[in-house]
């Protein structure tokens, strides 16, 4: 999928609620969302370029009512960057290929890494297909 050159093509790719928390680093209603409590083996991809993001094989229930996994699909697959917004001091997690704002990654997660990909569904599109390369 190639990447748009300018937000006004993100606006007519995506859908308003796509384009708010993924080009605009919105947030999804907790519980809202496709996929946080689903169990579907796959590969979770950006909703906005594709890229292979997270695998199901690392996404566990976290109870926040958000998609939650403790490792990217690959070192490569995302992101990191300060976050200040909202008086806090968090890392929001981005789509390293495209920039979309998926979440933020916590280190209150489980074993092996410890960490927390607190995810929004939304930003997000479950390929259920058998072939899992990225
Ligand atoms: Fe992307």
């Amino acid at each position: 999928m190639s990447l748009p050159d300018d937000d006004q093509q993100w606006r007519a790719r995506l859908t308003p609620e796509q384009y708010e928390v993924a080009r605009r680093k919105g947030t999804e209603a907790p519980f809202s969302g496709e996929y946080h409590d689903c169990n579907r083996p796959g590969t979770y991809r950006c909703v906005c370029c594709g890229e292979a993001l997270f695998s199901s094989e690392t996404k566990y229930n976290s109870g926040t009512g958000w998609p939650s996994f403790y490792r990217p699909a690959t070192e490569q697959s995302v992101k990191t960057a300060d976050d200040h917004s909202d008086n806090r001091q968090r890392v929001e997690v981005l789509c390293r290929r495209c920039g979309a704002h998926l979440g933020h990654v916590f280190d209150d997660g489980p074993a092996p890494t410890g960490l927390r990909y607190c995810i929004n569904s939304i930003c997000l599109k479950l390929d259920e297909s058998l072939d899992r390369s990225p």
